[in-house]
């Protein structure tokens, strides 16, 4: 490698911000660029567990101290609180079926989180990845704006819907549909409602498995005035045995909600009646992608995040495996910059981890989804069983009733 080493990050999500972070508390040249005009609209929460760690190695200490800055509640410790867990309950009738606990879990707000991790960073928005040119010794970011971005390695962190994952791995990237429906939409409650139902739900994660084959989590979102329970903000994610209507536009997902509660018990029945009149929503689709190798380019184009493992958010992994991605990426870089190994080395070796890794949990996190839409086998599923652990820490997975090809 005859040019210094320069890392080029192609989006600016929880993973390529946790990268640049690294990188810039190692002294390690970087850009990172976004193909949104500014920091997107599209929102939801995300439970930090087992990635702790690996943050704190990414973050300069004074943002990694402002984590509460960037959960729903910013007042919210759960330890103090002693919520330390998350809860799965029995839709039917509202009592807990496992509640597995995890010391310093949190929710971060996704937007809020983004907000404060790019502070320091060079955001470079408005910047649509286009086409990637391998050179002699380095790779070339070609923007739809005509602008250009050189460096040694790209890392594609550029999420679910990635550009450059097809790009590595042609036909062998495309996503697999699952056969459920699935709905995710926010909305505010009048004050009393809303003060009701901070009390009812469990803060962290809240959610309901119903005997019909039927999934309800309520969250908290965000709280923009602590005073003021008509500004909170809380969502729904839901999910059923899919249904063709549900995906041909003209269906406000609200209503069929709505319409599918016979049977449910509180938090979920308040949760979903109390839902102000005129929200709407559509069914967003619910797609995976189990990451298999990939030609790295002699250590030049690689993945991180969800680009290179795209999970169900069932058992609350992706974004801690982000971040794991993220802390093994920026360790791989720390190697070729103290010229302990090649890039292509330190990328081989990142690539087999977030493959594995990657992999696993994709699947674990498929037969959670199952297991949640199949109530009489619920007590076999990955959580009953280990909580929200990561995979590798998993002992004898494949010796449990659900199955791993
Ligand atoms: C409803 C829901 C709930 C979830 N709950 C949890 C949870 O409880 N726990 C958990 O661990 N995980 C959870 N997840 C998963 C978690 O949110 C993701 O794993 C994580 O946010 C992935 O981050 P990322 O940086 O890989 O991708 P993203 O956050 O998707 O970021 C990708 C970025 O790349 C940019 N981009 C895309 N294409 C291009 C291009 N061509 N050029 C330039 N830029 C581009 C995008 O604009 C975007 O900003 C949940 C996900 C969802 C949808």
């Amino acid at each position: 490698m005859s040019q210094p080493l320069r890392v080029i990050i192609a989006g600016s999500g929880l993973s390529g911000l946790a990268i640049a972070q690294g990188l810039k508390k190692n002294g390690i040249d970087h850009v990172v660029f976004d193909k949104e005009s500014s920091p997107r609209d599209r929102n939801w929460g995300v439970t930090i567990a087992w990635s702790h760690p690996y943050l704190e190695e990414l973050l300069p200490s004074e943002l990694y101290d402002r984590l509460s800055d960037c959960q729903p509640d910013p007042k919210l410790d759960s330890k103090e609180a002693g919520c330390e867990s998350v809860i799965i309950r029995d839709g039917s009738n509202g009592k807990t079926m496992v509640e597995p606990p995890f010391p310093r879990v949190r929710r971060l707000n996704i937007q809020k989180t983004r907000k404060i991790w790019s502070e320091g960073i060079n955001v470079k928005y408005g910047k649509t990845l286009a086409d990637i040119e391998l050179t002699t010794d380095g790779v070339i970011a070609h923007f739809h704006d005509g602008t250009s971005e050189s460096g040694s390695v790209l890392v594609g962190a550029d999420g679910g819907g990635s550009w450059v994952r097809p790009w590595l791995l042609g036909d062998a990237a495309a996503a697999r549909v699952l056969p459920y429906t699935f709905v995710n939409f926010p909305f505010t409650y009048t004050a009393e409602r809303a003060l009701k139902m901070d009390e009812m739900m469990h803060p962290i994660v809240d959610v309901g498995i119903h005997p019909k084959s039927m999934y309800i989590g309520i969250f908290l979102l965000d709280k923009p005035d602590l005073d003021k329970p008509e500004t909170w903000i809380f969502y729904i994610l839901a999910t059923w045995q899919r249904e063709e209507e549900d995906y041909q536009g003209t269906r406000n997902m609200v209503a069929e909600l709505k319409r599918r509660m016979d049977g449910w018990a509180d938090p979920y029945k308040s949760a979903v009646d109390w839902i102000p009149e005129g929200i709407q929503a559509k069914a967003v689709p619910f797609r995976i992608w189990r990451p298999t190798k990939w030609d790295n380019r002699g250590g030049r184009v690689t993945l991180s995040g969800d680009a290179a493992h795209s999970m169900t958010f069932h058992r609350g992994q992706g974004a801690n495996n982000a971040v794991r991605d993220s802390e093994r990426f920026v360790k791989a870089m720390i190697a070729v910059k103290s010229g302990e190994k090649t890039l292509a080395e330190a990328v081989n070796d990142y690539d087999e981890d977030v493959i594995t890794r990657g992999s696993e949990e994709v699947e674990v996190s498929r037969i959670q989804t199952d297991a949640l839409h199949d109530y009489e086998n619920f007590f076999n599923s990955p959580i009953m069983k280990h909580g929200i652990k990561p995979t590798l820490d998993i002992d004898n997975l494949k010796g449990t009733t659900t199955t791993l090809d």
